[in-house]
């Protein structure tokens, strides 16, 4: 591949085009500094263009209800059996105690995820504990939004009570919830969810969930786990799989979309051994992390304007040096974080606002924060 080729891809999609994916993987494949560099500077540029300079950021706390979790994924360093002396699963008090505590420092944003716990049920059944779920939080903090359950945690509900994925967002949507993480997705490639996470849905599933949920009024997120088993090509297939799913959301004009695209590094240091030993290295690559940052960039940004890294993989610095490949936006306080920490990841698990604030200054662009869908709070520029 020639320079010439490099460019004419970088300048078609300066020019607002969409990229192909073969010219993503072109892309991938750049490994000479200059060509990186060309590729920053476009995905840079995209960015200034579609999300403007402001970097924004989130007050959210993280609640992770359980641990206890039917399935094993072979990345998953955070899920227990039931009985695991370091099981949990949290009371409603407990629940209510940490949402407190997150109003209290200012939280706009609850985000609830766990373990898939077979346990979790009200008179037989998944949902009212889901739906108990949101209202305890929901009915003490009206003004909180509750971004809570991915796409697993639906068909979980969904298989358990015998239901349809509709059924389980409405009833959900209904108590309060305000939308879901795009997580669980890993890699949409069925060949690496084989290896990834045998027991979870496939790509046909999360991608039918995910829509449903924009069908519903239901905004989500979108996120990639990267840089363990994956391909380039593989990675594309990923990236281009959101981008239709975000065009459908549009051209059929369904309520909710996707509101941010998140890329998330493979942290392996205490992940199950047989993935770490395959994969050969403890934490991210931060130059592979940054190259897929402004390729995602440049191939979803027309669909999706809302990029974020990850402090809690990438550490602070380098979520920072993500701003400049791409990302408009340096993600939440957390409060807690527990999933990818207990993985072994070097970032934290709590930051607080002047922290991130400083990290955005120190690029000389503007800071604001803002709510889970991207409207501005307050004026503290
Ligand atoms: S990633 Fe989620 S579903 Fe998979 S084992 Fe861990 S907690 Fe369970």
């Amino acid at each position: 591949m020639t320079n010439i080729t490099l460019d004419s891809i970088l300048d078609r999609s300066l020019l607002g085009f969409n990229i192909s994916p073969s010219e993503a993987v072109v892309l991938l494949k750049q490994t000479d500094p200059e060509s990186v560099n060309a590729i920053q500077e476009t995905a840079d540029k995209l960015r200034q263009r579609q999300a403007g300079d402001t970097v924004t950021y989130v007050i959210n706390r993280n609640i992770n209800f359980t641990n206890i979790c039917e399935q094993h994924c072979n990345f998953c360093a955070f899920r227990r059996d039931d009985g695991d002396t370091d099981a949990y699963w949290l009371n409603w008090g407990q629940i209510l105690e940490k949402s407190t505590d997150a109003v209290r420092r200012g939280a706009t944003e609850i985000c609830m995820q766990g373990g898939l716990n077979p346990q979790a049920q009200i008179n037989g059944s998944s949902l009212p504990y889901y739906i108990k779920l949101v209202e305890t939080i929901k009915q003490e903090f009206p003004q909180l939004h509750l971004h809570a359950f991915s796409p697993q945690e639906v068909q979980f509900i969904a298989r358990l009570d015998g239901i349809s994925y509709a059924e389980v967002i409405i009833g959900l949507r209904d108590a309060g919830l305000g939308s879901m993480p795009g997580t669980a997705a890993e890699v949409l490639d069925d060949q690496v969810r084989k290896v990834l996470c045998p027991e979870k849905i496939n790509t046909e599933t999360w991608l039918e969930i995910v829509s449903t949920a924009h069908k519903l009024g239901v905004p989500t997120t979108s996120t990639m786990l990267s840089g363990h088993i994956e391909t380039p090509e593989q990675q594309v297939t990923h990236l281009e799989k959101l981008r239709l799913l975000q065009e459908t959301a549009i051209n059929q004009g369904y309520p909710a979309k996707i509101s941010e695209f998140i890329l998330l590094p493979f942290v392996g240091q205490e992940a199950p051994k047989v993935l770490r030993r395959r994969v050969g290295r403890d934490q991210p690559v931060l130059a592979d992390a940054l190259l897929l940052t402004a390729v995602a960039r440049i191939y979803l940004g027309n669909y999706i304007s809302n990029h974020q890294p990850s402090w809690v993989k990438l550490g602070l610095a380098g979520a920072t040096e993500a701003l400049t490949w791409g990302c408009n936006d340096i993600g939440g306080t957390l409060m807690e974080e527990h999933i990818t920490t207990m993985a072994g990841a070097i970032g934290g698990t709590c930051m607080e606002v002047e922290t991130l604030e400083n990290a955005i200054s120190s690029l000389n662009r503007p800071y604001q924060q803002r709510n889970t869908l991207y409207q501005f709070i307050g004026n503290r520029e």
